[in-house]
């Protein structure tokens, strides 16, 4: 294909492509919720539930109203007050340490592995020593699925078990994906998803899930995210939140699940494409052995110096970029003040500067990915390969 070739404006997350495919489905569901009128709570939250849990395998799941509230509420489940630490990845979205912070709980951000951007589980032990020097108690881990791909959890269970840590899996990118055989959903004590509408599996607005196997974390949750109630709505037990995922979101969420086994399988040959496009010039996803990333992103790492002329060069040629993240949590200004362990985040902060994602979604077709690939190609001529362990 020629590089001036009209395409059609091509979009970073295609969400009208799904529209096309499941619309009258999706209004015929939307309508029936509308009119059966159970707006909170109905029951196409529990169907919802049911469904999800079917999917990953867990036990239970529990909606919520988002992704960061899940977080919260599991923090709240554990317990946390002020005095105790949660070590948690900086190279993540801002909510993994937020929910932290709102209980009054210490975030202590640990360095990631540079192959996966996931937490880096030989940093853990420094993270602990840390907590000890600050006087803080650790409680929890929450470690990041990023970009789609689970975090390296025997590693992290391993240390949680032996240091008696609590394990909250953060798969707001990751639900869908799969770690040696098991999906999001079932490691750890808890795991968290997002429905924000441009992650793997979105709504069309707000909303999340909580995925537990424990029976009493499972009435805890649902007590938590509303208002704390009792088995009586208007004895409230505990101090809550008022997190539910709406009734409409979940009738819109049960026609997505429906074609989301489809869409990841999908996505795996758009990640294969892009793979074999680019990986002689940019450094490509690695994804673990026995490992499926559910592709929240297709990220590679370009040259700092030249990070802001590749994402120029695709502008011109009408293909969106985006940077996740342009700066580690322990840059930001509401996160400064929290502990790093050690002596510091040096390839979070080094990565920071080279990430750049592509578009991705289960839908780009190969004639619109071909066009991205020769952009890309374009402007990576004379760009040095980033390689890994050269920072
Ligand atoms: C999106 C996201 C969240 C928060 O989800 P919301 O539903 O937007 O609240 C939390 N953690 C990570 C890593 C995310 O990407």
């Amino acid at each position: 294909m020629t590089m001036n070739m009209p395409v059609p404006p091509i979009e970073f997350i295609d969400l009208k492509a799904q529209r096309a495919r499941i619309g009258a489905r999706m209004e015929r569901a939307i309508m029936g919720a509308v009119e059966a009128g159970q707006y909170i709570l109905g029951p196409q939250v529990a169907e919802f539930e049911q469904k999800m849990a079917a999917f990953c395998g867990a036990k239970h799941v529990i909606g919520t109203a988002n992704g960061t509230d899940a977080l919260g509420i599991c923090l709240m489940a554990l317990g946390l007050r002020p005095g105790d630490a949660v070590i948690c990845p900086a190279f993540t979205f801002a909510a993994t340490a937020e929910a932290v912070a709102w209980l009054g709980a210490t975030p202590i951000f640990v360095d990631i592995d540079e192959a996966t951007y996931n937490m880096d589980p030989k940093a853990l032990a420094v993270a602990l020593d840390t907590a000890t020097r600050l006087g803080l108690k650790a409680k929890a881990v929450i470690a990041v699925d990023l970009f789609g791909q689970m975090a390296d959890y025997d590693a992290i269970e391993a240390f949680c078990a032996e240091h008696g840590l609590k394990l909250i899996c953060d798969s707001a990118q990751g639900f869908g994906a799969s770690y040696k055989g098991r999906r999001a959903g079932v490691i750890g004590d808890f795991t968290t998803a997002s429905f924000f509408p441009a992650k793997p599996l979105g709504c069309y607005g707000d909303g999340g899930a909580i995925a537990t196997n424990d029976d009493a974390s499972d009435a805890l949750i649902r007590s938590l995210r509303f208002h704390g109630k009792g088995d009586y709505k208007y004895d409230n037990v505990r101090i809550g939140m008022n997190s539910r995922l709406d009734t409409l979101q979940a009738a819109i969420l049960l026609e997505k699940l429906a074609v989301f086994e489809d869409e990841i399988a999908a996505r795996q040959v758009v990640a294969a494409r892009y793979d074999s496009g680019l990986a002689d010039m940019a450094l490509t996803p690695f994804i673990m052995p026995e490992c499926v990333s559910v592709w929240a992103q297709y990220t590679i790492r370009v040259p700092a110096a030249s990070r802001d002329a590749f994402q120029a060069a695709l502008k011109a040629k009408g293909v969106p970029t985006t940077v996740y993240y342009p700066k580690p949590l322990n840059e930001q200004t509401a996160y400064k003040r929290f502990p790093v362990a050690g002596n510091g985040l040096p390839v979070s902060e080094r990565v920071a500067k080279e990430v750049v994602s592509l578009p991705m979604h289960p839908y780009l077709d190969e004639a619109t990915q071909a066009y991205i690939i020769a952009a890309a190609r374009e402007a990576l001529a004379d760009v040095p390969k980033v390689k890994l362990g050269q920072g």
